[in-house]
């Protein structure tokens, strides 16, 4: 069908031509006012008939949630709201939607009622705005990265390393699960599993990132990842798209203003492209939180949030010094928070980054020098052998959006790291090899994908910024 976009007539804001378009009926009033709605923009499009002269047979089906074609003459608007709008000579019903049961009516539905009807919730103003926002993001991704030269890696979703640690995973097999074939000890014989072993979904692309980095310099994964962690929290899935750039010759403080200029450049890319699609949710959001109590109020209108985002300098700070300022907090002495800084050493909550970010410093923030015993076996072992050089990006309502570091390089180091934390050199020899051969600093970070859509979108549950999310319980769609 040739059509016009309905985003495409509103812009142009022309009049005095035939068009087509296409979509699904938002409302339809006094039996003559059709809001379509096709998903090229937020706003949805006038059409005009002419009811009495119309077969009333096709008027009937005009309801909400109906498909629709419209076809006529657009014409200067003489209603507020629009400047132009179509005066239909035809209407042709391609899809039907039964009033009493379609479930979107038009009115207001809690986010919880339509995470139900996930299959159905693009048709809503705030859904198809958030995926359009997603989609312009992972656009600005690729493109902030390939316009630097880096080179976009495909890492494997079903992996046999499981030595990351990043969190539980999820087993992949094809073996019968009441009646799996065992070994002569009676234990379950994984080399007669579909790979010859066991396998697992992958928790993050970053060890097979630093094999591609070690020829290609620059390289990033974008792809889903997998966590079987059972934390029923607004921040986190099962599974979830991770952002895991890898470069060669880059130590920490490469790395962090790699990380900075990354999220700045996505969130001025949304400002800039995505304006009226955030002009919504961010009225969106100003209605929802007339609901709440004054201090759980955000600080500032969303796009304002955005861009004094994109405007500040990012806090850099160690570990350490993040210690003493919470051990110091107003909330650590009135045993406020949940866990209660003691001892340097504690891994910090999302309480705890939240104050930094929310209360202390009022910005973005990036922690880096971490204790090495709450962090991986491959970041790099500072000179005072206590810390490690990890940094954490830490945004306003979010937590961590971040966690990266500069990578250890030194074969000696890193094998005396490993056996420090039990993991087998033998299952590791591939990644030991390029610390063997042709070994140098590197450095990389993963961003998680979602929280990043959380914080630009101002939505505050990330099962609302994918499509259909996994989490305990749920694998819905
Ligand atoms: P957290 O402490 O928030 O659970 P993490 O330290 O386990 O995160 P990393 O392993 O460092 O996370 O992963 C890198 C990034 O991926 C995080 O900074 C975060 O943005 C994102 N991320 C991690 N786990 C999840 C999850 N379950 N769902 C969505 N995003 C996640
Ligand atoms: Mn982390």
């Amino acid at each position: 069908m040739k059509r016009n976009k309905i985003k495409e007539i509103l812009e142009s804001g022309k009049s005095g031509y035939q068009a087509t378009v296409a979509g699904w009926v938002r409302t339809f009033r006094n039996n003559q006012f059709i809001a379509l709605n096709d998903g090229s923009s937020i706003s949805t499009f006038q059409v005009v008939i002419d009811y009495e002269n119309m077969d009333p047979e096709i008027v009937k089906k005009i309801n909400t949630g109906a498909s629709i074609k419209a076809e006529g003459e657009i014409i200067e608007s003489m209603g507020k709201g629009q400047s132009v709008e179509m005066k239909a000579t035809q209407i042709t019903i391609l899809g039907e939607a039964d009033p009493d049961k379609y479930p979107l009516q038009p009115k207001k539905h809690s986010l919880e009622f339509l995470r139900e009807i996930a299959h159905l919730r693009f048709r809503t103003n705030t859904f198809s705005a958030i995926f359009r926002i997603r989609h312009q993001m992972a656009f600005a991704i690729h493109k902030f990265f390939n316009d630097k030269g880096f080179v976009y890696l495909h890492t494997p979703i079903i992996t046999s390393s499981d030595a990351e640690g990043a969190g539980e995973m999820f087993r992949v097999t094809t073996m019968e699960i009441g009646d799996p074939p065992r070994d002569e000890a009676g234990q379950i014989d994984t080399t007669k599993d579909f790979f010859g072993k066991e396998t697992n979904l992958t928790v993050s692309g970053q060890l097979e990132a630093e094999l591609a980095a070690m020829a290609l310099s620059e390289v990033y994964t974008f792809g889903p990842t997998f966590r079987a962690e059972n934390s029923n929290t607004s921040r986190h899935l099962a599974e979830f798209w991770m952002v895991e750039p890898e470069v060669a010759f880059n130590n920490l403080d490469d790395n962090m203003d790699l990380a900075e200029e990354l999220l700045k450049y996505v969130i001025n890319y949304i400002m800039e492209n995505g304006k009226d699609d955030l002009a919504f949710l961010e009225t969106r959001l100003l209605n929802e939180e007339k609901q709440k109590p004054q201090i759980e109020r955000s600080a500032m209108p969303l796009t304002e949030k955005l861009k004094f985002c994109a405007d500040n300098e990012f806090v850099r700070l160690t570990y350490t010094e993040a210690i003493q300022i919470l051990k110091n907090s107003k909330p650590n002495k009135k045993k406020k928070f949940k866990y209660i800084i003691e001892d340097w050493g504690a891994d910090l909550q999302s309480e705890h980054e939240r104050y930094l970010v929310e209360k202390h410093f009022k910005k973005p923030v990036i922690l880096v020098d971490y204790p090495k015993d709450i962090k991986a076996f491959y970041m790099r072992m500072n000179d005072d052998n206590k810390t490690v050089s990890a940094m954490d990006i830490l945004f306003p309502g979010i937590g961590e959006i971040i966690g990266g570091s500069q990578r250890e390089e030194r074969l000696d180091v890193l094998k005396s790291r490993m056996a420090e934390m039990d993991i087998p050199e033998e299952e590791m020899h591939w990644y030991l090899d390029t610390r063997k051969f042709g070994s140098c600093v590197h450095a990389g970070f993963g961003l998680g994908f979602e929280r990043l859509v959380l914080f630009i979108t101002g939505m505050s549950n990330i099962r609302d910024v994918i499509p259909f999310p996994r989490y305990p319980g749920n694998a819905k769609f």
